[in-house]
């Protein structure tokens, strides 16, 4: 396990409040439009747009001073009664002439991307970075200096290590330390979407430039083929070449997008001969493994296999619960074990996912000063947690409930009436009757054909125990919530 997160970012955090705002703000919108009808709402409310909140008063901004008096006059009130009712911290609504900085709240449900960094050529210390500007792609004109920042948030430190990617990061870290090693060279990292290969990538970016030994370049592969165009219609495909080939390290990231791209998969081709000829160092990221991109070229194939290629697996819980804990700590929010379970059981889907669920609870927290409980991370992440729904079934009720109380799955139709079993079962009766639709007999027969009224007596018994015993009480509530639809 790596040390805690110290680049946490505040950039995150704001985009993450905004990004709160903006649903609650959504679901406003809707009333609103509903309240007053659709021409009304088109023609004054939607160019709102909502600024921050201070204390109890949040800032809406119109974009002139004829329409603020207008919806200050008609609608003020009722807006600041439909802010108290969706977010009860919220006491007054100011409403403002825009500033021209004043930067609006992202839309509901589109998630901020991460930017997407070109290219990171670091000659430290006589060349600087500077950022680059986001390239069109018929921007005919290659610059002499790639130079572009690395995300700073992606650093070994900040690489949480588990099981599913132990090995991709030592990978990792032995090419930050010795590029260019036998046998390590190319590097190929391949995983799903989100499981951390641009983070190690841009690792190895970061620490090759903190020693200050070499130059690296670090783009995504569309950029690639953008640049390489680009270099074309400019005539100056040479240049790109030789600036290409002057860098120690090159990393190409997503390297399944030159599928189908045979120009630029040649051209790839033959800078990465040159490159390993001349003793530098690639790694390269992909979906899957050389071996199974079909659609590149089989002699690309063969050499992107000649170094070391490692896998980044799909993540495990232990692996999420590590994450979720060290950016929490990071944060400096305090987020219940309870809670951060819960998102580490719901959201397995990859890495960002998880990152951006848990970013939203922090900044809900930071923004309204309430504490994180699991209510509240219900209600917060009411969409994200949707999407990762399904219809629960009996058995899943049972796996869960066995795998919590640490029984065997069997014991939930044996006949064994010891409590550590027979009460864990009551349990999933009980939860099978909350979370499924089927009646008391066709529960009791998933039981080991038991009787309806043992199922009957089963939900009351729990019912009971769970208003005597508030950890009890809380044990079910997480099971329930874990499973529920
Ligand atoms: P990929 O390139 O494989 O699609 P990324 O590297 O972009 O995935 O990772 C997605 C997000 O998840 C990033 O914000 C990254 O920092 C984070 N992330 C992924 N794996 C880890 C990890 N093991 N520890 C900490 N953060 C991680
Ligand atoms: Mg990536």
């Amino acid at each position: 396990m790596t040390g805690g997160l110290e680049g946490y970012d505040a950039v995150a955090e704001a985009n993450a409040q905004k990004s709160v705002l903006a649903i609650h703000w959504s679901r406003i919108c809707e009333r609103l439009k509903v309240e007053v009808g659709e021409v009304e709402y088109r023609t004054w409310l939607r160019q709102i747009t909502v600024g921050p909140v201070d204390e109890d008063e949040i800032t809406l901004y119109l974009p002139t001073r004829f329409l603020r008096d207008w919806v200050r006059g008609q609608y003020g009130d009722r807006l600041g009664t439909l802010w108290n009712a969706e977010v009860p911290a919220i006491r007054r609504v100011e409403l403002q002439v825009a500033r021209p900085d004043a930067a609006p709240a992202e839309p509901a449900g589109e998630d901020a991307p991460t930017p997407d960094i070109p290219v990171a050529h670091v000659r430290p210390p006589a060349r600087a970075a500077a950022p680059a500007p986001v390239e069109e792609p018929r921007q005919a004109e290659v610059r002499s200096d790639l130079a572009a920042p690395l995300d700073p948030r992606f650093t070994f430190d900040t690489f949480v290590v588990g099981k599913p990617n132990e090995f991709a990061y030592a990978c990792a870290r032995r090419v930050a330390e010795r590029p260019s090693s036998p046998g390590f060279n190319p590097l190929f990292l391949y995983g799903g979407v989100g499981l951390g290969k641009t983070h190690l990538m841009h690792a190895i970016g970061a620490e090759l430039l903190r020693e200050g030994r070499v130059s690296v370049a670090y783009m995504s592969a569309e950029k690639f083929m953008y640049r390489f165009i680009a270099a074309i219609r400019s005539q100056s495909t040479m240049e790109f070449k030789e600036q290409l080939r002057s860098v120690d390290v090159l990393m190409i990231d997503d390297l399944q997008f030159l599928i189908g791209k045979d120009n630029t998969q040649e051209e790839f081709f033959h800078t990465f001969n040159a490159l390993v000829d001349a003793g530098r160092q690639i790694v390269v990221s992909a979906d899957k493994s050389p071996s199974d991109l079909s659609g590149l070229e089989d002699r690309l194939r063969t050499r992107l296999g000649c170094g070391m290629v490692a896998d980044i697996h799909a993540t495990t819980f232990e692996l999420r619960i590590s994450i979720l804990e060290a950016k929490a700590t990071a944060s400096g929010v305090m987020v219940p074990a309870k809670v951060l379970e819960f998102l580490a059981h719901k959201i397995t889907s990859n890495v960002r996912e998880l990152e951006g669920a848990l970013n939203r609870l922090i900044a809900h927290a930071n923004l309204f000063g309430r504490p994180v409980t699991l209510e509240a991370t219900q209600d917060v992440l009411h969409d994200i947690l949707k999407a990762h729904d399904r219809r629960v079934t009996i058995e899943e009720i049972q796996r869960k409930v066995a795998e919590h109380w640490n029984i065997r799955l069997t014991d939930m139709s044996s006949a064994r009436r010891a409590r550590a079993v027979a009460r864990p079962r009551q349990v999933a009766m009980y939860l099978a009757k909350q979370l499924t639709s089927r009646s008391l007999p066709e529960i009791g027969r998933k039981f080991g054909n038991r009787d309806h009224t043992t199922v009957m007596h089963a939900v009351s018994r729990v019912t009971e125990l769970m208003e005597q015993d508030p950890a009890f009480a809380e044990d079910v509530e997480l099971l329930r919530r874990m499973l529920e639809s």
